[in-house]
């Protein structure tokens, strides 16, 4: 894979303020520097963000790429806004990182998993931190939407959620197994197809389970779900406090997770709404992906070679994601917009 993939060993200059200028231009230039043996060198990381620079998760994102590959990151700290990521061959081995803080592990998965099935053998990496963080994928996610679009392109890839970390406490386990494989296969995802399947979980730790209840209610409600359709998941209290509501749709041909985490300023009638809100979108778009799936395929599918899906949105993450992987795979990724939603085709140069 390496070899079909390497261009000319020179150091791929990343301006980390570009476009979206948050994590995923970091996590992307890790992935795809391992995966295709090209130096990067990264400037103004996160330079978009409210506290720019390496935060406890993307730190913890760069050391484990850095041990699975054996790159020399030097004295790389918090706060660093520049990287030089150097990668040598990727190993296969039983990793196990700790974010410390409720960084998001489900991130720090995302950077591996795709380098870690281009390893000479398999793999496990645990990960602890965060598993339930606003602005990231829940584990869920992972497992469902990721892990079987993932799976449709021919990657072995089994995600477990160990226990629940969230925001501010952390404390969360994931696990994934990884096999090594030879390459991926291209997908098309153009429609989600009938609709096979759809629940609602609400997760509450340390938080009265009347929450919960409220959140299930109004998404009954407004989705049409009987009672066998909505979960209440009462976790030990030690695992929180904290509160997720997920909303899962699982379709013939891709399982989509919608999420919103429980804030103490948030009545959690406006948390469903805001779940359901995105759920529906996404439903009246006829679009196969959502959002943020479609920044979880777009790597996979540039390594297969191909792919293409429809979107309900197109993100200015979608945008900068597609910017960073043409930097180091020779692929053109187009956006084609039109009505109610957009289309992405990833084709080999
Ligand atoms: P960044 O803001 O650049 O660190 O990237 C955040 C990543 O988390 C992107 O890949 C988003 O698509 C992803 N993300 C954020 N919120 C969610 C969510 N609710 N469900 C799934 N993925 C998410």
């Amino acid at each position: 894979m390496r070899e079909r993939l390497m261009m000319a060993e020179k150091i791929i200059e990343l301006d980390g303020s570009q476009g979206e200028g948050g994590g995923q231009v970091l996590r992307t230039a890790l992935t795809l520097s391992m995966i295709t043996g090209q130096p990067v060198r990264l400037t103004d990381i996160r330079a978009n963000r409210p506290k720019p620079g390496l935060m406890r998760q993307h730190l913890v994102a760069v050391q484990a790429a850095a041990q699975v590959c054996g790159a020399d990151i030097g004295d790389t700290g918090l706060g660093a806004r520049e990287l030089l990521f150097r990668p040598g061959a990727i190993r296969a081995g039983n990793y196990s990182f700790a974010i410390g803080t409720a960084g998001s592990s489900t991130l720090v998965l995302q950077t591996l998993l795709p380098a870690l099935l281009f390893a000479d053998g398999p793999s496990t990496v645990t990960v602890s931190g965060g598993t339930h963080n606003p602005m990231a994928p829940p584990a869920e996610f992972l497992q469902r939407a990721y892990g079987r679009a993932m799976r449709d392109m021919g990657a072995t890839i089994d995600i477990t959620l160990r226990r629940r970390g969230f925001y501010p406490a952390g404390g969360g386990v994931v696990e994934a197994t990884v096999q090594a494989c030879a390459g991926l296969r291209p997908l098309a995802l153009l429609e989600a197809g009938a609709r096979r399947n759809v629940f609602a979980e609400s997760l509450v730790a340390a938080v009265p389970p009347g929450v919960a209840r409220r959140e299930l209610d109004f998404v009954g409600a407004a989705m049409g779900w009987d009672a066998s359709r909505l979960h209440l998941v009462q976790l030990p209290d030690d695992q929180g406090p904290g509160n997720a509501l997920l909303l899962t749709l699982e379709s013939e041909h891709v399982t989509e997770v919608f999420a919103a985490f429980g804030e103490k300023s948030l009545r959690a009638e406006s948390l469903a709404k805001q779940v359901v809100q995105d759920a529906r979108t996404y439903m009246m778009s006829g679009a196969a992906v959502s959002e943020h799936l479609a920044d979880q395929l777009m790597v996979p599918m540039a390594l297969a070679g191909g792919g293409k899906f429809t979107v309900d949105r197109v993100s200015q993450h979608a945008i900068t994601n597609a910017d960073v992987i043409a930097r180091f795979l020779p692929v053109d990724i187009r956006f084609e917009t039109g009505a109610g939603r957009a289309s992405c085709t990833i084709a080999t140069r």
